[in-house]
């Protein structure tokens, strides 16, 4: 264990209890043994889905960190969640979105809002990895804007089924996906009110996905559409007025967009206090030159300080969902907090730091997602602005 992970481990015993700095030793254990960090490059350059990684991760029983025991599950809060995915991160940003609707949003929305059909029928098969969620939100005419989204779900009377009309864009994991959780509005009424949202297996007759869009971190973005899809009433997880509560399941995928930001934030320092330790400039290492450590140093300073935000925030969920407020603020600071960190990374690195071969570049371009995903910073301060002048 390097000295950074230790003095890491010594700051985290003020806060986990003896249970979670379990879990996230078994994490970093299984990450290492699998060499998560070896492979990242290759899932991004060859697109294809880390498959191995995630069943690694179900096999340890992590995929299955918060999803409730009696569906197959740990039981696990969004702090055992934030824990898993910030050690996953640290050395794969590929599989740390590929597992984050398992360990995350999807099983838990599900979990939550579910009817005991779908829950009884799709929890044991996210906890073992075998069915990978995806959430479908984003429109091409409706991003931040949620509320203008056109997705549309009707009821039919004669036959008791939803159906449902319109399509998503820049959707994560539509190439592999076996179920997905779509935002529909109920009806053309402005605002929160009519927005809800339904779960669509891929198998679903008039779901058609696209061949996916290239972008910047390897995994392809995909547009779903939906014509006249027909699923039963068990399968809406929100009706009218569900906004709200759809809600409280995206302020966990908040804290856990931001334990992301924060394990390759951390992921980065790793790898250039290694290099700055062995690289020899002006007759001694480059750790040893005073404008280097400062710059350690005001990573350290950042990811910490991140860190307890987000631990801050997955914390006081207590056994439920994060509140927004707090949840806007640990991804806003971690998110930033990882630009931050990884451009000094590769500074730090220098002109080697542009190099594929090592990792630097590779910490900077995951941490530009951290900002686009899950809500922008933009939105996230509106919300706090709001929040605080109430
Ligand atoms: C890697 C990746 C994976 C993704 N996966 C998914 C997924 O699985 N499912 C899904 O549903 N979506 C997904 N998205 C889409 C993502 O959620 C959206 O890109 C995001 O919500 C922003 O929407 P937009 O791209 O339409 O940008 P816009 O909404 O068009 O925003 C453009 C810019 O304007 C700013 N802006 C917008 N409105 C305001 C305002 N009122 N005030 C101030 N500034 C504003 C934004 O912050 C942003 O900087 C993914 C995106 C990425 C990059």
């Amino acid at each position: 264990m390097s000295e950074l992970a230790t003095h890491e481990t010594s700051a985290a015993s003020f806060a986990l209890s003896a249970e979670q700095e379990e879990l996230r030793s078994r994490a970093r254990a299984l990450v290492e043994r699998e060499g998560f960090a070896e492979r990242s490059l290759e899932w991004e350059q060859t697109g294809e889905f880390p498959w191995a990684n995630v069943k690694a991760l179900a096999g340890e029983g992590l995929l299955a960190t918060t999803i409730p025991v009696e569906h197959g599950g740990n039981g696990g809060s969004w702090m055992e969640g934030a824990l898993v995915l910030e050690e996953i991160a640290r050395a794969c940003w590929v599989t740390a979105m590929a597992s984050l609707g398992e360990i995350g949003v999807q099983s838990q929305a599900l979990a939550a809002y579910g009817s005991d059909e779908v829950r009884a029928k799709y929890l044991p098969q996210i906890a073992s990895g075998d069915l990978i969620c995806s959430v479908c939100i984003t429109e091409e005419q409706a991003g931040s804007d949620i509320f203008s989204m056109s997705t549309i779900a009707t009821d039919d009377p004669d036959s008791g089924e939803v159906v449902v009309n319109g399509g998503k864009a820049l959707i994560s994991r539509g190439d592999v996906a076996g179920l997905f959780v779509v935002y529909v509005r109920w009806s053309q009424d402005p605002g929160m009110r009519p927005i809800g949202a339904v779960l669509i297996p891929r198998d679903t007759p008039g779901l058609t996905i696209d061949e996916g869009r290239e972008t910047l971190g390897g995994e392809k973005l995909y547009a779903l559409s939906f014509d006249t899809c027909r699923i039963p009433a068990s399968y809406v997880l929100a009706r009218e007025n569900g906004f709200k509560k759809m809600l409280t399941a995206f302020n966990g995928q908040r804290c856990l967009n931001a334990a992301i930001s924060v394990g390759l934030a951390q992921g980065a320092q790793d790898a250039a206090v290694a290099y700055v330790k062995q690289r020899v400039q002006g007759g001694k290492a480059l750790a040893e030159h005073q404008g280097i450590q400062w710059m350690i140093a005001d990573n350290e300073i950042e990811i910490q300080s991140a860190r307890q935000l987000v631990w801050r925030a997955a914390a006081a969920a207590s056994g439920g969902f994060p509140n927004r407020h707090d949840a806007a603020i640990a991804k806003v600071v971690s998110n930033e907090m990882a630009l931050r960190v990884t451009d000094r990374v590769v500074q730090l690195f220098g002109g080697h730091g542009w190099l594929k071969e090592f990792p630097a570049e590779r910490f900077l371009r995951w941490a530009r997602y951290g900002p686009l995903g899950g809500g922008t910073p933009q939105i996230q301060r509106t919300a706090i602005a709001r929040e605080v002048l109430k």
